[in-house]
């Protein structure tokens, strides 16, 4: 998606050869009319998928899957990282290890929105390792949902999430993908348009 490569290129700071930050537009400050356009292209790309629910993490994936969202027509739910006071009892849970932050969470979503039967699309704002969309997958799994895909705004191709998602059978739909953050420049895998 070029509009969000420029956004990336103009506006991301390289923090290290594995970290990149995007808080003016994606994890802090963020920017509506762009986020609107990731919703409407995550939107096209799983069309026709019958999706019944967005799945997300707070609070990063709730903006991009909250414009794909109104685009689908479905709800959004956002698992928890922390637990909540009025959020105790009948819950789905799932640990997620950060590599960025070198903690584990557990995260945790209530029985109640995510049901038997749901097809659910899963989204992040970015893909490193893969845990966190493993973590969310294993939340639809425990209520005997399906994951009809996960998308992705920012996917490091160069760290192992994609390979793992694929292996473990998900279909996986990155919006822009890295190939490299050495020398503080950020590289993109350049897609073939269909
Ligand atoms: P994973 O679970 O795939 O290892 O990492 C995904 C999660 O870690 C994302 O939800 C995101 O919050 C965070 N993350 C991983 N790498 C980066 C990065 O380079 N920049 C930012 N801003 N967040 C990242």
């Amino acid at each position: 998606m070029n509009r969000l490569k420029q956004a990336i290129s103009e506006k991301g700071v390289v923090i290290s050869d594995g970290v990149l930050k995007v808080d003016s537009f994606l994890n802090h400050q963020i920017d509506p009319a762009l986020t609107l356009e990731i919703g409407k292209e995550f939107a096209e790309r799983f069309k026709n998928q019958e999706i019944t629910k967005i799945l997300t993490l707070e609070s990063s994936g709730i903006a991009p899957s909250l414009t794909t969202a109104l685009e689908l027509g479905v709800p959004v739910i956002f698992s928890r990282k922390k637990k909540s006071l009025t959020l105790s009892s009948n819950l789905l849970t799932a640990k997620v290890y950060s590599y960025t932050k070198d903690e584990t969470n557990e995260i945790t979503v209530s029985k109640d929105f995510i049901v038997e039967g749901d097809k659910v699309l899963i989204i992040d704002d970015f893909l490193a390792n893969g845990e966190a969309a493993l973590g969310l997958t294993s939340l639809v799994k425990q209520a005997n949902a399906t994951v009809v895909g996960i998308g992705i705004v920012i996917e490091k191709s160069f760290q192992p999430g994609r390979d793992k998602l694929e292996q473990a059978g998900f279909h996986v739909e990155s919006l822009a993908r890295i190939s490299s953050l050495k020398n503080k420049k950020v590289g993109f895998i350049e897609e073939m348009v269909a």
